[in-house]
C-alpha cells in the first residue's frame, strides 16, 4: 500500500479537491481518495508528495495503430485519403517482424509517458503481439479484419478465431474484433463478425464516415476508393449498397450493443439519429482530423445528442504524437466553447465507457483500479486546474497502471520526499 500526494486531486472532471490524497491497495486498486487530512487510517503507508502536481485519472486512447509508430512523418498527407492509402501500404512492404515489434514497443512507452493508461491498438494479423501482451499498460487489443471477396468471409474468420486461441484476458487485457472499413470488408464478413462479437461478447467496432470519397463509394460505387481496390484487385462483382456510411452498418445489423465506430467526420442528420438511437459510441481523433483536412467534426452536435464522444490519435502516420493530453489540448486550443470538463470527460471516463469499463477505470474513485497520471504545470496565475492541465507546457510526470508506476520522469520514488 502506498500513497500519493499532492496540491490537486481530480476524482472525476467535476470533482476537484485541493490538497488530496490517493491511497493505492497491494491489489492495484484505490483504496481511498479525497483529503489528505482524512487518510489517518493510512498514514502509516509511504507516501509519494508531488508537490504542485494534479493528480488524474489515467487518460485513454480508444483508437489507435502502434503498429503505424515507426511512420512518423514519412507520409506526404497532401493528397487524398487513397494516396495516403497507397503510401502506407508501399512503406511497410519491406518490414520485418522486428521492425513491427519495435515500432509497437515505442508507441506503448509514448504512450505511457505521456500519462495514458488505458490503449485501445488495433493488430493486424496479431504480429508483434507479444510485445502488446507483455507490456505494463492496460489494453484493448482490436484484431483487424480486412477481406472484401464475401466468397472467402469464412476462412478469414476462421483465421481470426485462430489467432485469439490461447490469448487468455485478463484485468490488463481485453479482446476486441475490428471490421477495418465498409472498403475493406464485404458486407458478409462484417456481418460475420458482428455474429462473432455477439456470441464471444467481445467489442467491435469499425473505421466509418471517415471520408467524402467513402461516402461517395458506398452511394455509388464511384471515385477514389474504386481505382484503389482495382488497382489492389479487390473490386470485382461488388455492387454498391447505395446507402450512406451509418445506414450501411445499420443495414446489416451493426448497430447494437453499444459499437464503436471509429471517426463518423462526414454523417447526415438521419445518421446521427442512428447513432443516437443506438447508443453507439463515436471516437474522435482531432489532430487526425486535421491532418487529412477533413471539414468540421460535427462532435458538437453529436454531444448536445447525448452521444459518447471518446478521444484516439490514429497512428503516428497521421500525427505527431500518442498523447490524448495533446488531443485534449488541441481540443480546447480550438473549440474554446467547450467547456474544459467536457474535454476531460472525453479523455477519460467516455473512452472507459465505449469500453465498458467506466466501472473500473476512468475515475479515482475507492475500488476503481488505480490508473493514474500525475501532470505537472505551471503554478502561477492559474485560476482553476484546467488552465494548469491544459497550458501549452503541461506535461505528464508519473504514470501508473493498476498501482504499478510505469513512467517516473523525475524518478521521484527514489528521492527524498518518498517516505518509507
Ligand atoms: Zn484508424
Amino acid at each position: 500500500m502506498y500513497i500519493l500526494r499532492s496540491k490537486y486531486l481530480l476524482k472525476d472532471p467535476d470533482n476537484v479537491i485541493n490538497n488530496g490524497a490517493v491511497v493505492i491497495d497491494d491489489d492495484g486498486k484505490i483504496k481511498f481518495s479525497g483529503q489528505v487530512e482524512d487518510i489517518d487510517d493510512f498514514e502509516s503507508y509511504r507516501t509519494i508528495d508531488l508537490g504542485d502536481s494534479a493528480i488524474v485519472p489515467g487518460f485513454v486512447n480508444t483508437h489507435a495503430h502502434l503498429e503505424l509508430t515507426h511512420l512518423h512523418k514519412s507520409i506526404d498527407g497532401n493528397g487524398n485519403f487513397t494516396d495516403w492509402i497507397r503510401q502506407l501500404v508501399d512503406k511497410k512492404k519491406g518490414w520485418s517482424e522486428s521492425e513491427y515489434a519495435l515500432s509497437v514497443r515505442d508507441g506503448i512507452e509514448s504512450s505511457l509517458k505521456s500519462g495514458t493508461t488505458t490503449i485501445v491498438d488495433i493488430t493486424r494479423n496479431g504480429i508483434a503481439l507479444s510485445e502488446l501482451l507483455t507490456s505494463k499498460i492496460r489494453k484493448l487489443l482490436f484484431f483487424e479484419i480486412i477481406d472484401f471477396n464475401p466468397d472467402t468471409a469464412e476462412d478469414t474468420i476462421n483465421i481470426f478465431k485462430e489467432l485469439i486461441t490461447g490469448i487468455n484476458p485478463d484485468d490488463l487485457l481485453s479482446i476486441g474484433i475490428f471490421p477495418h472499413a465498409p472498403y475493406t470488408v464485404s458486407d458478409k464478413l462484417y456481418r460475420i463478425c458482428k455474429s462473432v462479437s455477439d456470441k464471444f461478447d467481445i467489442i467491435i467496432a469499425t473505421h466509418i464516415a471517415e471520408t467524402k470519397d467513402e461516402v461517395e463509394f458506398l452511394a455509388g460505387g464511384t471515385g477514389h476508393f474504386v481505382s484503389l481496390l482495382n488497382d489492389f484487385n479487390m473490386l470485382k462483382n461488388w455492387k454498391p449498397p447505395r446507402l450512406s456510411p451509418i445506414n450501411y452498418l445499420n443495414n446489416i445489423g451493426f448497430l447494437e450493443n453499444g459499437c464503436i465506430l471509429i471517426h463518423c467526420n462526414y454523417l447526415s442528420e438521419d445518421e446521427i439519429d442512428l447513432i443516437e438511437k443506438t447508443k453507439s459510441n463515436v471516437v474522435f481523433c482531432p489532430r487526425s482530423h486535421e491532418y487529412f483536412g477533413h471539414e468540421d467534426h460535427p462532435f458538437f452536435i453529436l454531444k448536445n445528442r447525448d452521444i459518447n464522444i471518446a478521444l484516439g490519435t490514429d497512428s503516428l502516420a497521421s500525427n505527431d504524437t500518442l498523447s490524448i493530453l495533446d488531443e485534449m489540448k488541441f481540443i480546447r486550443k480550438h473549440y474554446r466553447d467547450l467547456d474544459p470538463q467536457d474535454i476531460f470527460y472525453m479523455g477519460t471516463i467516455a473512452g472507459a465507457a465505449a469500453l465498458k469499463m467506466d466501472n473500473r477505470i476512468g475515475r479515482l474513485y475507492p475500488e476503481y483500479n488505480a490508473d493514474i497520471a500525475v501532470i505537472e504545470f505551471d503554478n502561477t496565475g492559474i485560476s482553476n486546474i484546467y488552465d494548469g492541465i491544459f497550458s501549452q507546457d503541461s506535461e505528464c510526470v508519473l504514470t501508473i497502471v493498476a498501482g504499478e508506476i510505469c513512467y517516473d520522469k523525475f524518478e521521484i520514488i527514489k528521492q527524498d520526499n518518498y517516505k518509507e
